[in-house]
């Protein structure tokens, strides 16, 4: 195990403290539970991985916080975090915004949208680059490489550039304008693809022929993103707590699932710590029947066909950590057409906020919730609204 806990990292435009955290004491499979020292693992469990059943893996820390109050240096929420200092644009510390009418429209008593559309490049992904990035440095990793056409690759981009680090982007070719733009801006490198399958080996040849940093996974069938970065997500549950909003519900737009568990995670080691008091349901919405049709029997490691616009949750796989977030929560997924997905970010616009498509799911996959019964009238449901809406080249439905 690399016993480094502090390192200075001299960037092009900052020189920056990397700290690990010292209760950061390894790593553990979420699924056979099986313990490996820190390191960096691009297939997760590689014995899990070696059954073909890809499985996450997540940060043993020695000791939890058993404390709410944010740190007075590095990341506020470095003690619940894979590294307590390290590159930042002060992401995080998203707004809570309640949408009273909005609730009263849909019949329940309380709803609440987290907008993660103002952290720093405009969606959730910062928090992953934050703590992700930072690990690379740590290693000494000479670049970042990474598959995505949207927000991820803005977010990386951006981090790269205040890190001094190189970025490279696998990318499609239809990958939306304002995207391109960003990445030209930060100074990002975009190679395009045609198939998703040709994304991901570039990245592995990256990783394996020049030491870069994946930020992405590229293994086959599919597991999340890599470890340092998903814990970065757990900052979202630990923040909803402290400005005092435990909803009943969180309903998540998903595609891997890296918020999803992140969120889960933040909040299982809440309940633990007797921070909390009970532990929301999480809803994975999805674009079209995938995750929905594993819960009902179908074998996770399948390609699931579909089309969609929400370009932000497609894709063809499952993970396990979706299907564990939501199984160990009480939730369940719910899958929302382009249609009504739009329709939802109309109902989000109408109380002035403006997300990405796939975040104007979420509404409807409350109101299908609430006439199901699985979200009653007396709940309190809270969105996590995941990007803005500005640089979304497909909301144009409805
Ligand atoms: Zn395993």
């Amino acid at each position: 195990m690399n016993q480094i806990s502090s390192v200075d990292v001299e960037g092009t435009t900052h020189t920056y403290s990397i700290r690990r955290n010292p209760a950061m004491v390894g790593l553990r499979c979420i699924s056979c539970k099986r313990e490996y020292p820190v390191q960096d693992l691009s297939q997760g469990c590689p014995s899990c991985a070696d059954q073909g059943t890809p499985s996450s893996l997540e940060v043993v820390y020695s000791k939890s916080p058993t404390s709410l109050f944010g740190a007075s240096s590095g990341y506020r929420w470095g003690a619940w975090l894979p590294y307590t200092q390290g590159v930042s644009l002060a992401e995080g510390n998203t707004p809570c915004i309640d949408l009273s009418r909005l609730a009263r429209q849909l019949g329940v008593r309380r709803l609440t949208a987290k907008h993660e559309g103002m952290n720093p490049t405009g969606s959730h992904k910062d928090r992953m680059s934050a703590q992700g990035i930072s690990r690379a440095l740590d290693v000494g990793a000479p670049s970042i490489v990474l598959a995505s056409s949207g927000n991820a690759a803005v977010s990386a981009a951006a981090y790269c550039a205040v890190a001094g680090l190189r970025c490279e982007v696998a990318t499609y070719r239809d990958m939306p304008e304002p995207y391109v733009r960003a990445l030209h801006r930060f100074g990002a490198r975009r190679v395009v693809f045609e198939r998703s399958m040709d994304r991901w080996e570039h990245v592995r040849q990256k990783v394996e022929r020049e030491g870069a940093f994946a930020l992405t996974n590229y293994s086959v069938p599919a597991v999340g993103s890599p470890v340092f970065g998903v814990e970065g997500y757990r900052a979202v549950a630990l923040e909803c707590v402290t400005e005092g909003y435990l909803p009943d519900h969180i309903l998540v737009p998903t595609s891997r699932g890296d918020l999803l568990w992140g969120v889960y995670s933040g909040l299982r080691d809440l309940l633990s710590a007797g921070l909390i008091q009970h532990m929301p349901r999480l809803w994975a919405v999805e674009p079209f029947p995938r995750l929905s049709l594993v819960l009902a029997g179908a074998r996770l490691q399948s390609e699931f066909a579909g089309q969609t616009v929400q370009f932000s949750i497609a894709g063809s796989t499952v993970t396990l950590q979706q299907k564990l977030a939501v199984e160990h929560s009480g939730g369940g997924a719910v899958a929302v057409n382009d249609l009504d997905a739009s329709k939802g970010l109309s109902a989000l616009a109408d109380h002035g906020l403006w997300v990405e498509l796939c975040a104007g799911s979420c509404v409807a996959a409350l109101s299908t919730l609430r006439r199901k019964g699985q979200v009653l009238p007396s709940d309190h449901a809270l969105l996590l609204l995941t990007a803005k809406g500005d640089r979304d080249t497909f909301d144009f439905i409805g």
